[in-house]
């Protein structure tokens, strides 16, 4: 399982201070972020459940609710032709929440072939998403029966085991969106309480673990928008995938290769010295040319840069495409903000789903929704990360014709 490989060992700057420390001295207890996906079959009832939910914590206004509808962030819509949309917000996830229909046949639908309730768990387990929770969503359709309960835990445990998941990492939640019951606070409704006495769906929320912020790696920030700011020099916004950054030190911006001076740190349009992996600078650049630095590009440690490549080979999962994918297939190369254009060149293995054991070698095309080991090779050099390394920049798209085909992770840089 490449989601659980030992990463490589890192080499660390002399005279640094310890990253950790220095992370801790700033930041120390203040509330870690947690990227969640909403995941389910189509009609389980996720918008209603995330609609109340978010309502019940009193926390969001109109905008917001846009916003995160928008980036996917929260709720990926069940209908087969919006899993493409869903990646956006799965491949950056952390954490899944995994709704389903309890109503007597709803459950089986989802779950059976042609439903939905696989393939999205086998997607967010995919894109190394290893915390999950299940909610068994419209209880008050089965009168709250234990056993219903029950038999959904137990067919869908067994499969989830299979993909991957430990049992220490899903919780099942017995719960209604609709009567708002087990979401934000403890049930009330007699005939849940009279067998359930386990958490509400909001305290496994936040009991997920956050991930750690990769501060002792080197540093890597993936660029999204360059624009010109008040004084000399230029900005870069995007986000510090990891490592820390200190106003005064220089950066390497790549592929491109050239050096430049951190003038300034902003964050929230405030200024700072320092920013950590996990957040989303503005950084004052000199010393290079504004057009020498584009929105995908990285900029990163000197002394620890990153490795530019054309040629990578990747574990990818396919979504339901229309044309299987073959050798010579051209898409866009999706990474972080970089759109490239690029070739799968070699269809290397396909892969059993759950297991990832190869199934066949060689394969003359992956048809919609399969597992495959492929090699892609970028018109220009990109920078890459293997995913063992830094799962976000090991991460990946490949989209064609505008619709994403592919979702994959980096294995081997060539
Ligand atoms: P989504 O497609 O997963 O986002 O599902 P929706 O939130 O749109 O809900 C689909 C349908 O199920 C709607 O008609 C809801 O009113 C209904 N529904 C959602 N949650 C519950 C529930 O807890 N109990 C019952 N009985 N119906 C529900």
């Amino acid at each position: 399982d490449i989601t659980d490989s030992e990463p490589t060992p890192i080499k660390v700057r002399e005279g640094a201070l310890d990253p950790k420390a220095h992370y801790e001295r700033e930041r120390g207890g203040e509330k870690e972020l947690l990227h969640m996906v909403v995941v389910g079959h189509v009609d389980a009832g996720k918008s209603t459940l995330m609609g109340h939910l978010l309502y019940a914590l009193g926390q969001v206004n109109k905008r917001l609710m846009h916003k995160y509808e928008q980036e996917m962030l929260l709720d990926a819509p069940g209908h087969r032709d919006f899993i493409p949309n869903m990646i956006c917000g799965a491949s950056r996830a952390d954490v899944a929440l995994l709704v389903v229909d309890a109503t007597r046949g709803e459950f089986e639908t989802g779950f059976e072939s042609g439903g939905q309730t696989r393939e999205h768990a086998l997607l967010v387990r995919s894109l190394g998403v290893s915390q999950l929770a299940v909610a068994v969503n419209k209880m008050d359709n089965v009168g709250w029966s234990q056993d219903r309960f029950s038999e959904v835990v137990s067919k869908l445990g067994t499969f989830l085991r299979q993909a991957g998941f430990r049992d220490g990492d899903i919780t099942f939640v017995p719960c209604s969106g609709l009567a708002g019951q087990n979401l934000a606070l403890p049930p009330t409704e007699e005939a849940l309480l009279k067998w359930y006495s386990g958490p509400c769906l909001l305290d496994v929320i936040d009991n997920f673990k956050t991930p750690p912020r990769p501060v002792s790696k080197p540093f890597r920030m993936s660029v999204n928008d360059i624009f010109k700011g008040t004084g000399s020099g230029f900005c870069v916004s995007g986000r510090v995938e990891t490592g820390i950054l200190q106003a005064g030190e220089k950066v390497l911006v790549q592929p491109q290769g050239e050096l430049a001076l951190v003038k300034g740190i902003t964050m929230d349009e405030m200024p700072t010295q320092v920013t950590f992996a996990g957040d989303h600078p503005c950084v004052t650049l000199s010393g290079i040319d504004m057009q020498n630095v584009l929105v995908g590009y990285i900029l990163s440690d000197p002394a620890n840069p990153l490795a530019v490549t054309s040629r990578i080979t990747a574990r990818i999962v396919v979504f339901n495409i229309k044309v299987p994918i073959t050798r010579g297939y051209p898409v866009v190369f999706h990474h972080q903000s970089l759109l490239e254009p690029a070739v799968v060149t070699k269809l290397i293995a396909q892969l059993n789903k759950s297991t990832g054991e190869v199934v066949k070698n060689n394969p003359r095309c992956l048809v919609k929704n399969s597992n495959a080991t492929v090699e892609i090779e970028t018109a220009h050099p990109i920078c890459v990360e293997l995913y063992r390394d830094v799962k976000e920049l090991g991460r990946f798209m490949l989209r064609s014709g505008g619709l994403t085909i592919a979702a994959g992770l980096v294995t081997k840089i060539h």
